[in-house]
């Protein structure tokens, strides 16, 4: 996700004899006071417990290319995932890239126009060109049929994206890749511990990336993962995050630096242990906005799935009129506020300059555009505190 604000949190000018963390007198936190609610916040477990971790660190020496701790998270993350095979690397649009090269995608490949930027960036930075097809309303994920009708002599693989944590259509999407032999690789970016019908969603095609970007609900600072089907994957992308390296001196490919260092490993192994209070105070946070925004005129909630395990990653809503100026209208009045919603996915990406000359982006793709004109994502993040929440709901409900 864009998170503009990430850019404005240390000042560049900040002498470096001056702390800035301590500056303030050691008890202030540094970025958590500008009277402004934002739609996530990094989840940042205590300063003392990565203490020992960075001791560690610091005794050992060994900063990057599969570490102690590299080699710890991935053990830890595939348990608690459920998941055969997974490799960590620097961030989620590196695993995207890694995960299509690995999987020797390339001419056309179906993909949702509703989502990240990077989604499409990663098919574009292999030579790939994305095929734009419509989305589900229910889901605001690929539609099956659509992706069916799209499918040329090109075509090699589909790449769909668990909007919001919220599971694609696994199982038509699997038979369509099956009967066209096509590869299946999920955008996860948003579905860290979802699961459906009560196995892990990134258990599903041939492979799954993950992001563990600052504003996920896990992360590593930076980083993401590639959670792949067996073995033989796992070890191509191990080698692809390496430059391409067998051993130092059998180089049979190209491939890129996608490692990620102890420091964030580090980081991961201890965020595992806060990630499922996390997500239980999402599920709360969730169920408040539900409770006061469902049957709200001009506000349009996404129906609950019975079947999948939800992380509340985001809580998107539909706004149209009756509700003043629409979803715009509704955003404005809660910057106003201080509250920063945000519009995800809005443009879409087929109407980025990037991507408009795109044959598929000058299709009508009505449900996408719908979409991009109603969504707007609510405050969730285990910081928000009940005052905030409250602010949020009075200022959706007074229209
Ligand atoms: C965050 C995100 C990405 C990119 O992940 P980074 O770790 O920021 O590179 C890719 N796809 C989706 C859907 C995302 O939300």
């Amino acid at each position: 996700m864009t998170v503009s604000r990430q850019g404005t949190h240390l000042n560049p000018l900040t002498p470096p004899d001056i702390n800035p963390v301590t500056a303030a007198g050691g008890a202030v936190p540094l970025f958590a006071k500008r009277n402004v609610t934002h739609v996530t916040q990094p989840m940042m477990p205590p300063l003392a417990e990565y203490i020992p971790y960075l001791e560690t660190i610091w005794e050992n020496r060994w900063l990057t290319n599969s570490g102690p701790f590299h080699e710890q998270l991935e053990g830890a993350l595939a348990e608690y995932l459920e998941v055969p095979h997974i490799s960590l690397v620097s961030n989620g649009t590196t695993a995207l890239w890694l995960a299509l090269l690995a999987s020797r995608v390339s001419g056309e490949v179906i993909t949702t126009p509703f989502s990240f930027v990077a989604t499409a960036h990663a098919l574009r930075l292999i030579g790939a060109t994305p095929v734009f097809v419509d989305i589900d309303p229910e889901t605001c994920n690929l539609d099956p049929s659509q992706v069916e009708a799209a499918i040329t002599d090109r075509t090699t693989a589909i790449l769909p994206v668990h909007c919001y944590g919220f599971p694609c259509d696994l199982d038509a999407l699997e038979a369509i890749a099956e009967a066209h032999d096509l590869k299946l690789l999920y955008d996860a970016a948003h579905a860290f511990a979802v699961r459906e019908q009560g196995r892990s969603v990134l258990a599903r095609g041939d492979m799954s990336v993950l992001s563990f970007h600052a504003t996920k609900v896990f992360n590593t600072f930076e980083g993401g993962a590639i959670v792949s089907a067996n073995r033989a994957a796992k070890q191509r992308i191990d080698r692809l995050r390496n430059f391409g390296f067998i051993e130092d001196t059998i180089l049979p490919t190209v491939g890129l630096n996608g490692k990620m260092n102890e420091l964030q490993a580090a980081f991961g192994l201890l965020q595992l242990r806060y990630v499922d209070g996390a997500i239980a105070r999402r599920a709360q946070i969730a169920a408040r906005y539900r409770e006061a925004l469902s049957a709200f005129p001009g506000i349009t909630l996404f129906p609950v799935s019975e079947s999948s395990t939800p992380n509340h990653s985001y809580f998107p809503i539909r706004v149209a009129e009756p509700c003043p100026g629409g979803r715009d209208g509704l955003w404005r009045r809660l910057e106003a506020a201080g509250i920063l919603a945000r519009r995800y996915f809005h443009p879409l990406i087929c109407d980025m300059s990037g991507y408009r000359h795109l044959p598929s982006a000058q299709a009508p793709l009505p449900v996408a555009r719908r979409m991009a004109g109603e969504v707007l994502c609510l405050p969730l993040h285990p910081g928000l505190s009940e005052a905030e929440i409250d602010r949020t709901i009075d200022i959706v409900r007074s229209g």
